[in-house]
């Protein structure tokens, strides 16, 4: 069976809300699968490709792994297509770092989690992470934060997997990886190369794994800034979701417009 079309669904705030599944999100998903072909696309590096898959299937979303773009996989991707295998420095949760390693990417200082007090302070030039790569991190600590500008201090790129401002929970929003990506670049006074939507890195991980011309896949969303911005850059179809951070309000007030604009995923039909 041949199918032409694809659809690329964001995560947060289209599928997830925090720990909850948003109502008739699985149907809708599974429903799409039936004639088109479907993958998740997420600015968020805290799981792995193979975690998020396990989740979704846990939601009652059929996928695998490899059906799953995470930022931190488009990072790890995009660093060793460009550079090789490289030493790098996370600032991140194990998704990411996951990510960076079956890539071929060697972590830096060594373990990582085992960075014993006053570490990165008297580094010697071989101590120096080629990258320091920035996502979201809920154990974000001032360490972190001195030991990842001493590596750029010293001469170590700084990658963003993606700058969003917040990231929507079950009651709320939490800090977004944007906010800790903004710490680094205070300190440093360099500006990250950011991988995750909108970006160009991100955008072209997803078309590459499609082999689709844009024009026949069909983005869905719940930011304009990121997801709606990046699918019409790239002549795709938009779709944005009100289940996430955007409201009514929002989006008459933006000069993004989307072609379409629904109030959650199950809402979605073939457009
Ligand atoms: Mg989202």
């Amino acid at each position: 069976m041949i199918m032409m079309e694809a659809y690329i669904l964001d995560l947060d705030g289209v599928i997830f809300r925090g720990s909850e599944v948003i109502a008739g999100a699985p149907d809708a998903v599974n429903r799409l699968r039936k004639s088109a072909r479907v993958v998740f696309l997420t600015n968020n590096s805290t799981q792995s490709r193979d975690a998020v898959s396990a989740r979704l299937n846990a939601s009652g979303i059929r996928c695998r792994g490899s059906d799953v773009i995470t930022a931190g996989y488009a990072a790890a991707v995009y660093i060793r297509k460009r550079y090789g295998a490289q030493k790098i420095y996370p600032i991140g949760e194990a998704g990411l770092i996951h990510e960076l390693k079956a890539e071929g990417h060697e972590i830096y200082p060594g373990g990582h989690e085992d960075l014993g007090e006053g570490s990165g302070e008297d580094m010697g030039k071989d101590a120096v992470a080629d990258f320091v790569v920035v996502g979201l991190d809920r154990d974000f600590t001032y360490k972190k934060l001195r030991i990842g500008l001493q590596n750029i201090l010293a001469g170590a790129g700084l990658i963003a997997t993606n700058t969003d401002p917040l990231l929507p929970v079950e009651h709320g929003f939490l800090p977004g990886a944007g906010a800790i990506v903004r710490a680094l670049e205070t300190a440093s006074g360099r500006s990250a190369f950011v991988i995750g939507k909108p970006n160009p890195p991100m955008m072209d991980a997803v078309i590459d794994h499609l082999g689709l011309p844009a024009h026949e896949c069909t983005l869905v969303g719940d930011r304009l800034e990121t997801d709606i911005l990046a699918g019409s850059r790239y002549g795709m179809k938009t779709v944005l979701v009100l289940s996430g951070v955007e409201t009514a309000e929002s989006v008459r007030q933006s000069r993004i417009k989307p072609d379409a604009v629904i109030r959650s995923i199950a809402e979605l039909r073939e457009l």
